[in-house]
């Protein structure tokens, strides 16, 4: 292995110990309720879920534990503003 790849990794282990760098934008993911599996999905600030009670209340115990998962990893909405008006001039 040569050396800047072995720089590589240890920069690597020490960003996956700061996740606050990371901002998720988009996500899609199956979730292992305890009656079925359902899909839940983040994007553009917005989750969803195919759970029934989703459906009825717009929130549901699958999108929270989600949120709990992810934490500072989710952008909070001024972020995702930001994220949105700099993509031109990456
Ligand atoms: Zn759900």
């Amino acid at each position: 292995m040569n050396s800047s790849l072995i720089g590589k990794i240890e920069k690597a282990k020490r960003y996956a110990q700061e996740p606050e760098r990371v901002q998720v934008r988009k996500l899609e993911v199956t979730f292992r309720g305890s009656h079925d599996v359902h899909r839940v999905s983040f994007d553009q600030g917005r989750w969803q879920c195919s759970c029934n009670f989703f459906a009825l209340s717009g929130i549901c115990s699958h999108t929270m534990a989600m949120q709990r998962m992810l934490g500072v990893m989710l952008p909070t909405e001024s972020e995702e503003k930001a994220a949105a008006t700099s993509d031109s001039g990456r």
